[in-house]
């Protein structure tokens, strides 16, 4: 069994960064060739540019004669467009293309192999019938759910790039980002202390008021993440008008509770009332 997979697959490159290309060398048709890939990979290889493309074609082994590999390019009709189905991308360049081709020479040629031998023709691809036997060239993805931490695996043949969600940095998003909190202003008759000038996570700024003024509200503030302070900016007030304050709040809630006492007591009354009525009794004639 051992043998039986060391002859029929084979992998091209080892590297811990992007796509790892592999083949068989057993021959198949292309339906055949995409499930083989998938089965032992991810799918039939895609090609993104031609850097991509020349580095495929020095993978794979050199073949004197047809037949070559098959490439994950495909169309069902004559007048769709040709795209990679690993991941539904439609990349092709002047290049691609061998001379002539594609010449969809049976009408039904809908399928695209790479050619590997030694001639000009090396590295161009042709299309043909994907019921032709051929040899799959597979390619298997980096990318797993914990490649970026906060964020979406992008990946290429030779590397692995995160693109972060908003919040997150590093090449693997692992990194919050320490988000500026806004510039707090001096409050009235006092100031402001805050340590470090960036005011990025873990700031803090200390409020002091003048002599002669009463703080009202937490004498700190601390920036948390995402750029956020945790509290209001206190004020500095007269300790005059803080008295005034004080004394007005201590009225209203005298006059408040007075207010509460006064109804909770007509409620209290208007309920002993209730249960002092005689019940209701009907009458019914006798028979
Ligand atoms: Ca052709």
């Amino acid at each position: 069994m051992k043998w039986t997979l060391l002859l029929l697959c084979s992998t091209l490159a080892e590297t811990t960064l992007g796509w790892t290309y592999h083949y068989s060398n057993k021959t198949m048709n292309w339906t055949q060739a995409r499930q083989w890939c998938q089965t032992n990979y991810t799918d039939m290889v895609v090609i993104q540019n031609q850097k991509e493309n020349d580095y495929l074609v020095s993978l794979l082994p050199t073949k004197r004669k047809a037949p070559y590999f098959w490439i994950g390019i495909t169309k069902k009709h004559k007048n769709e467009n040709w795209t990679w189905v690993g991941n539904n991308s439609t990349w092709i360049s002047e290049q691609s293309w061998a001379a002539n081709e594609p010449n969809n020479n049976h009408s039904n040629e809908f399928c695209v192999e790479i050619y590997v031998n030694k001639g000009g023709n090396r590295g161009k691809w042709n299309d043909e019938k994907c019921a032709i036997q051929k040899y799959p060239a597979c390619y298997k993805a980096q990318c797993n759910v914990t490649s970026c931490n906060k964020g979406r695996c992008l990946e290429t043949m030779d590397n692995i790039t995160c693109l972060c969600e908003p919040g997150f940095e590093g090449d693997r998003c692992q990194t919050e980002t320490a988000l500026e909190c806004p510039p707090l202003s001096q409050p009235d008759n006092g100031y402001l202390r805050c340590s470090g000038g960036n005011l990025t996570s873990n700031s803090t700024c200390r409020f002091k008021c003048n002599p002669g003024f009463l703080m009202i509200g937490l004498p700190t503030v601390t920036c948390e993440n995402p750029g956020i302070w945790n509290g209001p900016r206190p004020i500095c007030t007269s300790y005059k008008l803080a008295l005034l304050a004080l004394v007005g709040c201590g009225a209203f809630s005298t006059i408040f509770c007075c207010c509460c006492f006064c109804c909770m007591k007509h409620r209290k009354r208007k309920k002993l009332a209730q249960g002092r009525q005689p019940e209701e009794v009907t009458c019914q004639p006798q028979g």
